[in-house]
């Protein structure tokens, strides 16, 4: 043991914050349900090869998973749905009942008994949190509390501090049994309840309290409530779990590792990411085959389906419910590491734990093993898409030999030459200011100049919200407006996948055939047919659903290009995990006790 080693490392390992997210039926529960395994045995990871020709991806599985049975922790769950629940439970039996009118569900005594006594419980928890009661360091408080009474000449015995503690002790138990033990008991029930009731999901009724949250401040509101938007109030209380958690391993010395399933909604995932360095962001992704199937299985019929599609996975949204609602594939680009969840092959899942084993190692001694070629290439297009000036959607790629040898970068831009959109100002061009940064139809066009003023008069009210911000705008969007159509060929930029196959006929460099395509989005169907022609054998992208390129050019013809959900760390988690927080060797020789260097002086004195 080392005492400077260990207190380097404890930075980074006794307290971690871990975000799931993903949609539903792709596997977030599981992981949750791995990482509160108790012991490393019971993780059951697959264990590593130990034959004498593995590969380095073999070595460095081997390196994580020996380093994480020695450092297994477990994780807290905390369930999104149980903070729900939470929120219900605030609210009486009564209004709970009502709030299913007209529709009468059948009374069942056992629930309303078990209601009733969970709502005392609640409305009692909700008091304890909100003070932050339970953060006091039980015997530190009780010690200046006496030596407070002291200066005032009052004394006070020691069997009635010894009562205090054991009233305040108690509380915190209870406490912790609540959150974390019949509020999740509770959960289920009022799952089972809403199915006896309805037949059907009851991921909807779960759905609709946590938006009312975040519109109303609670699960169930009236039809007098005011809107008032909070989407952080479920994060609030989230992380007043995390702080209860932390206080309450502190006071056992033990470290708090947690681990929350799931977070569904964009300001969350920020929220936390804002407040915590030791917060990452898991999503857990599967093939959309897969995900149907799972779905079926769980009960799911086309119907139900589509209704949690269009609730989870929104075409488009307004940022009000963007940010008050479920979004996940904003979640996911937020996200800091990606795993794959590839369930209907992998049924003991060991493709999921050996991800998760890789993850956590880093999380808790960071640069233990260097990033994957995978990983490597992506992060490169990720760097590459933060230029991109485009106003609705950041996208960066990079093309490699058969080898992962990067030949070239793209992000999603305006033709070199032209103004990229975030440096145009809408007030410029309808003044014909700065006329080289606009185009001749734009500042000439009559159709497209009666858009520019009718746009103005509708906006001009309003410029004092933008606080010094660049009023610039999208072509594509008022050109389609001006046309009265939807219509993608306006776009004035590049796809960043278009972008780098272009940098090498513009400046020369080798063949792509036979290479592979890595874009942090999922390639559309223009840039797929180019790929296609261009004999790129696979093409690894992020989001994990992409439109009909997929079936549509790339599973067609011959050539069919192999696709590769990514899997890994990227952008700010990337540097997070895999920077060293000191060298290795530095590292070893301290907790070896050895030091080369003493060494070498040591037998040249002896040869003098
Ligand atoms: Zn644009
Ligand atoms: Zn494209």
């Amino acid at each position: 043991m080392s005492e400077i080693i260990d207190k380097i490392y404890e930075l980074r390992s006794s307290f971690v914050v871990i975000g799931l997210t993903g949609r539903t039926g792709s596997g977030c529960s599981s992981a949750a349900k791995l990482l509160s395994a108790k012991k490393f045995d019971e993780f059951n990871a697959p264990s590593p090869e130990e034959e004498d020709n593995i590969s380095n991806e073999d070595r460095k599985y081997r390196i994580v998973y020996n380093y994480l049975n020695e450092n297994w922790h477990e994780f807290t769950i905390i369930q999104a749905s149980d903070i729900i629940t939470f929120f219900v439970l605030q609210h009486s039996y009564d209004d709970f009942m009502n709030s299913f009118a007209p529709s009468k569900y059948k009374e069942n005594p056992t629930f309303k008994d078990d209601y009733k006594k969970l709502h005392e419980k609640a409305k009692k928890t909700l008091r304890i949190l909100d003070e932050r009661k339970t953060k006091l360091n039980i015997t530190g408080f009780f010690d200046s509390f006496k030596n407070e009474l002291e200066r005032f000449k009052i004394s006070i015995t020691d069997e009635v501090i010894v009562s205090m503690k054991k009233v305040f002790d108690q509380q915190k138990k209870e406490t912790h049994r609540f959150l974390f033990l019949e509020l999740h008991d509770f959960t289920t029930k009022i799952k089972e309840y809403l199915h006896e009731n309805k037949k059907c999901n009851s991921y909807k009724e779960y759905q609709q309290w946590g938006d009312n949250i975040r519109f109303y401040g609670k699960a169930i509101h009236g039809e007098k409530d005011n809107i008032d938007i909070n989407p952080s109030l479920i994060a609030k209380y989230i992380n007043l779990c995390v702080k209860f958690l932390r206080d309450y391993h502190n006071d056992e010395n033990m470290t708090t590792y947690v681990v929350i399933d799931a977070l569904r909604n964009p300001y969350e995932i920020l929220y936390f990411r804002e407040r915590y360095s030791a917060f990452y962001t898991l999503s857990i992704n599967v093939e959309e085959e897969d995900r149907i199937t799972r779905l079926e299985n769980l009960g799911f019929t086309l119907e139900t389906r589509n209704e949690l599609d269009e609730k989870e996975y929104p075409e488009k949204k307004k940022i009000v419910d963007s940010f008050g609602q479920q979004n996940i594939q904003h979640c996911i680009e937020l996200s800091d590491i990606h795993i794959n969840n590839p369930q209907l092959k992998d049924r003991n899942l060991n493709e999921m734990k050996k991800q998760l084993v890789h993850y956590v190692s880093l999380i808790t001694h960071p640069g233990i093993v260097q990033p994957t070629r995978i990983e490597r290439v992506m992060q490169i297009a990720y760097s590459a898409k933060i230029n991109s000036s485009c106003l609705s959607r950041q996208v960066g790629a990079a093309v490699t030999d058969k080898n992962f040898s990067v030949k070239s970068i793209g992000w999603n831009n305006t033709p070199e030459g032209q103004t990229p959109c975030l440096l145009r100002n809408f007030d410029n061009l309808y003044n014909k200011k700065e006329g080289e940064a606009y185009s001749q139809y734009e500042l000439n066009n009559n159709e497209f100049r009666k858009t520019l003023s009718e746009i103005k008069n509708k906006v001009s009210n309003n410029y004092f919200n933008l606080k010094g911000r660049n009023f610039s705008y999208c072509f594509k969007d008022f050109q389609n407006y001006t046309e009265l159509k939807k219509n993608q060929v306006h776009t004035r930029s590049l796809h960043a996948e278009e972008n780098a196959f272009l940098q090498i006929a513009k400046y020369g460099g080798i063949s792509l055939t036979g290479g592979k395509l890595f874009t942090t989005a999922s390639p559309c169907e223009l840039c797929a047919k180019k790929a296609y022609q261009l004999g790129i054998e696979e093409i690894y992208y992020i989001d994990p659903y992409p439109g009909i390129s997929v079936e549509h050019i790339l599973k067609c013809g011959i050539k069919k290009p192999k696709l590769i959900l990514f899997r890994g760390a990227i952008g700010r988690a990337y540097f997070h995990l895999y920077h060293p927080m000191l060298s290795h060797k530095d590292e070893l020789s301290e907790l070896l006790h050895f030091d080369i260097g003493a060494m070498i002086d040591e037998r040249d004195g002896c040869n003098k």
